[in-house]
């Protein structure tokens, strides 16, 4: 089914940022985050000290390392929405260095690598996994040994997002190289590169690329926003994920195709990873662009850039409809942000149509949130709910279903 999303909300039907590329440089300040109040640190720099691009400033208690992004004064540590940052900001007339090395680049062929020096590879280099916003040797360890599949997923979350698509096409050869990394560290026997049927060029750097299809291999998926685990799944096994089920415990892991480039990058160089690519869309924005800038970027930053008209526009970072408005800095999962007028309907009463139902990426029945006999199913409903917010966006009565569901959270 493809799903469109008629009427109700002003989505940036005409958006330029397919043509506009941005590298944001010399940005004068980024926060790197340390995690929650949670997460143990240890910093490794003191306030006022200098560091390079790439210089180590903190060591999160598993021994993952915090790199800087820029070269700039270390100018101290704060909290922001339970959040704890480390604040680099660029002195006068400093300009970007290239980042320094944090290993050196790897020399041994993958064949010879153990899964142990692999994820201390990642490790080591800081990688980002942008599909769970953790780091990527977290996400990875648990899972050695027990992945089949690794789907690279150059899909994109909405369809003014370029994001996947832009770093696709800039780097389809290490994308694969990151995918064989992954086969390699995860024993799994096969990768599926999952491509977004309207994306002919895709299709066609990855076509001349394929030189190994016992071991790579790429399937279509139709458009259908927002694209989950379980959409995306459903699109390739034509089944659904068991209930309660993720794709990994079905041994099938899913993986961005920016993080499979970095992977590969960053084991080629040895250089951290520093950088991230996101895109700005929408009719509040006066410039909408696909931007690469460094990793902890402020919002704001990123904004200005994008030429934020603000007013009565707001902000929605990842998702057109249930998106957080963009405030502190660019995180882990952060891929696009957009901007448009917020949705003004006046709600009526459910007139049982169902399509909230036929759109839900969950495969949930929003409807039964509303009255007061479904209680248990409404519980159900909420435990499950990923706020995408498609159920309310499709709504002809303009129910404010998000709403309504998250009442029965907890
Ligand atoms: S907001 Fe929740 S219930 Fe509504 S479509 Fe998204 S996942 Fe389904
Ligand atoms: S889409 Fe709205 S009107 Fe239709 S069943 Fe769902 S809640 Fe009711």
């Amino acid at each position: 089914m493809v799903l469109t999303f008629p009427g109700g909300i002003s989505l940036p039907t005409n958006t330029n940022a397919l043509k506009n590329s941005l590298l944001l440089k010399d940005v004068p300040q980024v926060m790197l985050p340390l995690g929650d109040a949670e997460e143990a640190y240890t910093l490794t720099v003191c306030q006022g000290e200098e560091v390079p691009a790439g210089g180590l400033v903190a060591t999160l208690g598993d021994g993952t390392p915090i790199y800087s992004s820029i070269a700039g004064e270390v100018t101290g540590i704060f909290e922001k929405g339970g959040m704890h940052y480390v604040s680099v900001e660029r002195k006068n007339g400093q300009n970007d260095t290239p980042p320094v090395p944090a290993r050196e680049p790897e020399s041994k062929r993958l064949d010879d690598m153990t899964a142990e020096e692999l994820l201390d590879a990642i490790k080591t280099l800081g990688i980002h996994d942008l599909w769970s916003g953790d780091w990527l040797w977290r996400r990875l360890t648990p899972l050695v040994g027990k992945i089949r599949r690794v789907v690279v997923d150059t899909t994109d979350d909405s369809g003014a997002s370029f994001t996947e698509y832009r770093s696709t096409l800039r780097h389809p050869g290490e994308i694969l190289g990151g995918a064989k990394i992954l086969l390699h560290l995860l024993g799994a026997t096969k990768a599926i590169l999952l491509v977004d049927m309207s994306r002919q060029k895709v299709k066609e750097a990855f076509t001349t690329m394929i030189n190994d299809p016992a071991l790579l291999v790429m399937a279509e998926t139709q458009v259908k926003y927002p694209m989950r685990e379980e959409t995306l799944f459903e699109a390739i096994y034509v089944r659904h994920l068991k209930w309660g089920c993720t794709a990994e415990e079905d041994g099938v892991l899913f993986i961005k195709a920016q993080t499979a480039a970095q992977l590969y990058l960053s084991m080629l160089t040895g250089l951290p990873h520093t950088t991230r690519t996101l895109t700005a869309a929408g009719e509040g924005f006066g410039k909408n662009a696909v931007i690469t800038l460094p990793l902890g970027t402020p919002w704001k930053t990123v904004l200005e850039a994008a030429q934020f008209k603000g007013g009565a526009y707001r902000t929605m970072v990842n998702s057109l409809l249930g998106g957080k408005q963009a405030e502190g800095a660019i995180d882990g999962k952060a891929e696009a942000v957009y901007a448009s007028m917020p949705l003004d309907r006046k709600p009526s009463h459910c007139i049982a149509c169902g399509k909230c139902a036929e759109v839900c990426p969950m495969r949930l029945m929003p409807y039964k949130s509303l009255t007061q006999r479904s209680y248990l199913s409404a519980k159900r409903i909420a435990a499950v709910c990923i706020g995408c917010g498609c159920c309310e966006y499709v709504c002809p009565a303009a129910i404010p279903l998000r709403e309504k569901i998250t009442r029965h959270k907890g």
